[in-house]
């Protein structure tokens, strides 16, 4: 088992957390316990996790005689809102689960994002776990206390920063993940290494075809790299009001694609890899970087079996639908484009004509 702590205090203190990565680990309660304040936790998943890893975890747990109340949820992103919020919080209540109750997440990203919410938001706020079951989850959405639901107006627009006591990666878990949500995962994996770490890209490069075939050593070192870059960027910068954008590469023109397609027509990877290709040719024409290193991105992308042409919705729709991004600032669109690999820049200054010209030239 890998170790890794995310240090959010200067003083270590009790907001700091460790990320446990390894194989089978969902059945090592002691993770848990020293951070439970009562033995009492309730566990939230969905109705295709729960079947998988429910009783698995209950009854690890059980055996060090913590009760634990399952509570199942729908499954889907149109299920992350305030409709399924409301029913953890029945659920929490009709159990009389207190302040220390803990309240583990047991799922992909949507389970997190909305237990960690109504972890924050319970009695003004409980415990929370996470146990992150698609690749996704695990190397970016447990890690880093951005929680939170969907508005019908709006993705992720009801939230709360609020950081777990621990997440716990079992990568035997992966081996039930449809391949389509794996390779999504890998595009955030990516996105590590083209943000800020020149030695994992290239690492990558060397590795993404055992990555995709789910070797295990490669995994786990996949996961392990992707977690150390992310608790790095939310040791620096919690609340995103800096370098923590970073993480948004790719994901303006991603926004666009997801909106614009429909959502749940192209998956969250799947649009990310697309704008990033989107992002490093805007990147190009700004001369920031060449078009060796945009055919080096293109190319990883494309052995990760992700798309690399962003589908064509006009020039004009792209302009719109970014500018609906919670990024925008002051109506201005902020992108965040490579200054060269493993280095990337946020610039609110990129002018009209060549977002047009990228728009017009690299979709299809
Ligand atoms: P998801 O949670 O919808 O999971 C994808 C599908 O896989 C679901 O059908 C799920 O039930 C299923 N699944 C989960 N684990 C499985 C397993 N082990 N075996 C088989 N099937 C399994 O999607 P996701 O990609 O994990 O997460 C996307 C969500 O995460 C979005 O809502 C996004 O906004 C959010 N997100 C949050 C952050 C953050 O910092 N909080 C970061 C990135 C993404
Ligand atoms: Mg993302």
């Amino acid at each position: 088992m890998q170790t890794i702590t995310v240090m959010l205090d200067s003083v270590p203190g009790e907001r700091s957390y460790p990320i446990h990565i390894g194989e089978d680990i969902l059945c090592q309660p002691e993770l848990f316990l020293e951070r439970l304040p009562q033995k009492r936790v309730a566990i939230i998943s969905n109705t295709v996790v729960a079947p998988l890893y429910m009783e698995r975890l209950r009854s690890a747990l059980g055996r060090h005689n913590v009760v634990s109340l399952p509570i199942i949820l729908p499954d889907g992103e149109e299920h992350k809102n305030l409709q399924t919020l409301n029913l953890i919080y029945d659920a929490l209540l009709a159990h009389r689960c207190e302040r220390g109750t803990s309240i583990i997440a047991l799922g992909g990203g949507v389970v997190g994002d909305l237990t960690g919410f109504a972890a924050a938001t319970y009695l003004r706020g409980v415990p929370f776990f996470q146990v992150p079951t698609t690749l996704l989850a695990q190397v970016d959405s447990s890690v880093g206390g951005k929680t939170g639901i969907n508005h019908p107006l709006g993705k992720n627009m009801i939230g709360a920063f609020y950081q777990p006591r621990a997440v716990i990666v079992d990568t035997v878990t992966l081996d039930t993940l449809p391949d389509r949500e794996l390779r999504a995962g890998i595009a955030e994996i990516i996105k590590y290494g083209l943000i800020r770490d020149p030695a994992f890209l290239e690492w990558l490069e060397k590795n993404i075809a055992g990555l995709v075939a789910r070797d295990a050593e490669i995994m786990v070192e996949a996961i392990r790299r992707s977690c150390v870059n992310k608790a790095e960027v939310v040791e620096a910068d919690e609340r995103e009001s800096g370098g923590r954008a970073l993480l948004n590469l790719g994901h303006t023109f991603g926004h666009a694609i997801e909106n614009g397609m429909g959502y749940g027509v192209w998956l969250h990877g799947e649009a990310v890899a697309a704008g990033t290709i989107l992002a490093a040719e805007l990147s190009q024409r700004m001369h920031l970087i060449n078009s060796i290193d945009v055919e080096r991105i293109r190319n990883l992308y494309a052995q990760a079996g992700l798309p690399c042409v962003a589908p064509n919705l006009g020039t004009a729709e792209y302009v719109r639908l970014m500018g609906l991004d919670k990024k925008v600032e002051g109506g201005k669109i902020r992108f965040v484009l490579l200054e060269r690999m493993g280095k990337a820049v946020v610039r609110s200054d990129v002018p009209s004509n060549m977002l047009a010209a990228t728009l017009a030239e690299c979709t299809g």
